[in-house]
C-alpha cells in the first residue's frame, strides 16, 4: 500500500504521483521541477499550451508562488480549502516552472480539501501541479480505478483517496483582467458574487483559458444531451425516473444535482464500456452546480457552448 511518504519521496525524485483531491483524481508533479512537469504534459498527451493548476497546502505557500490582493485573499479565505481555483499573478522566483504556466505571466493555485492530499501537500512543502489524472480529451477519473485505467502506468505513487466526493474539477475564477468566473464547478457564479460583488465578464470562448477546448471529458461512444426518451441501442444516464427500458445509469434518483455530479463522469465510463450505440443524458436544470454539469456534458457531447 502507497504511503503520503512514497508520495513525498516519488515528488522528490521529479517522478510523478496520483494527488486523490474532492473534486477528481490528479496527476501530480513538483511544480518548480520543469522535467517533472514535462512528464505529466506527456503522460496526459496533453498540449503545452494548456497551463496546469498548482496544488498547495495552505494560503501562505500560495503567496510565495502568486500576488494575492483583497479579492483574491477575501475568495481563499471563504472557499479554500475547497473546489476553488484562483488564477493570478504569477510570482517570477521559479517556484511554478514556466512549462507548468505555459509561459503565462499568470498562475493558477487551489488548496484542495481532501485529508490525503493535504497530508502530501504539507509533507512536499511546495507547489504540485495536478491536471486531471485521464489521458488528455477523455472524462476525469472520479475513482481510484480511473486513475489507475487512464494513467497508472506512468505514476511512481498510487495512493487510494476512495471516491471523489465533488467528482467535477473545481472552479476557475481569474482575477487578472477584472473577475473572470472561467470554469463552472462546485463553487458556483452565485457563491463568488456574494463574496466580492459583481463579475466583470464571462470567458465562453476559452481564449483566456486554453484548457477549454471544445471535446473535452469525451467517452468513445457518442454523446446526444437533453433526452427525455432514448432509443433503443442507447445508455442512458437518467435525472430522476425514467420509462427507458435499456441499459440505465442513475445520476440521481431523486434529481439532486450534488448526488449527479457526484456520478457523473464514472457513469459515463461505465456506460462506454457497454459499446452502446449511443451515450444518452436526461436534461439536467442549469441552476447552481448544473451549470458546471451541463458545461461538461456539452463539451463532451462536443457542442461548443
Ligand atoms: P485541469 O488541470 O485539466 O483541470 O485544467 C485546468 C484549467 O485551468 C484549464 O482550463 C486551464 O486552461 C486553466 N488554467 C490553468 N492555468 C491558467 C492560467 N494561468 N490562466 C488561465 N487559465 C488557466
Ligand atoms: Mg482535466
Amino acid at each position: 500500500m502507497t504511503s503520503v511518504r512514497d508520495a513525498v519521496t516519488a515528488l522528490n525524485a521529479g517522478n510523478l504521483i496520483f494527488l486523490p483531491t474532492e473534486t477528481v483524481y490528479g496527476l501530480g508533479a513538483s511544480a518548480g521541477d520543469a522535467a517533472a512537469v514535462a512528464k505529466v504534459y506527456s503522460a496526459k498527451g496533453r498540449p503545452h499550451f494548456n497551463p496546469l493548476i498548482v496544488h498547495v497546502a495552505d494560503l501562505a505557500i500560495a503567496e510565495s508562488l502568486a500576488y494575492f490582493d483583497d479579492r483574491a485573499r477575501a475568495l481563499a479565505g471563504v472557499f479554500w480549502p475547497g473546489p476553488l481555483t484562483l488564477v493570478l499573478p504569477a510570482r517570477d522566483n521559479g517556484r511554478v516552472s514556466d512549462l507548468a504556466r505555459a509561459g503565462l505571466d499568470s498562475v493558477a493555485v487551489r488548496v484542495p480539501s481532501h485529508p490525503l492530499a493535504l497530508e502530501i501537500l504539507q509533507a512536499f512543502g511546495s507547489g504540485v501541479v495536478a491536471p486531471s489524472a485521464n489521458r488528455s480529451g477523455r472524462p476525469s477519473p472520479t475513482r481510484f480505478r480511473d486513475a489507475v485505467e487512464e494513467t497508472g502506468a506512468y505514476v511512481a505513487a498510487a495512493i487510494d483517496g476512495g471516491d471523489c466526493q465533488i467528482g467535477l474539477e473545481s472552479t476557475v475564477v481569474s482575477l487578472m483582467d477584472g473577475v473572470r468566473y472561467l470554469r463552472a464547478g462546485a463553487v458556483t457564479r452565485q457563491q463568488i458574487k456574494s463574496v466580492i460583488g459583481p463579475l466583470e465578464g464571462d470567458d465562453h470562448d476559452g481564449h483566456r483559458s486554453p484548457g477549454r477546448l471544445t471535446l473535452h471529458y469525451a467517452p468513445d461512444a457518442k454523446v446526444e444531451i437533453n433526452v427525455t426518451l432514448p432509443e433503443s441501442g442507447c445508455a442512458y444516464l437518467a435525472f430522476g425516473p425514467t420509462s427507458y427500458t435499456g441499459p440505465v445509469f442513475q445520476l440521481s434518483a431523486s434529481s439532486d444535482l450534488s448526488e449527479a455530479a457526484s456520478n457523473l463522469f464514472k457513469s459515463l465510463r461505465d456506460a462506454d464500456k457497454l459499446n452502446p450505440s449511443k451515450i444518452c443524458v436526461a436534461p439536467i436544470p442549469d441552476h447552481g452546480l448544473g451549470e458546471a454539469i451541463n458545461d461538461r456534458l456539452k463539451r463532451a457531447s462536443g457542442f461548443i457552448g
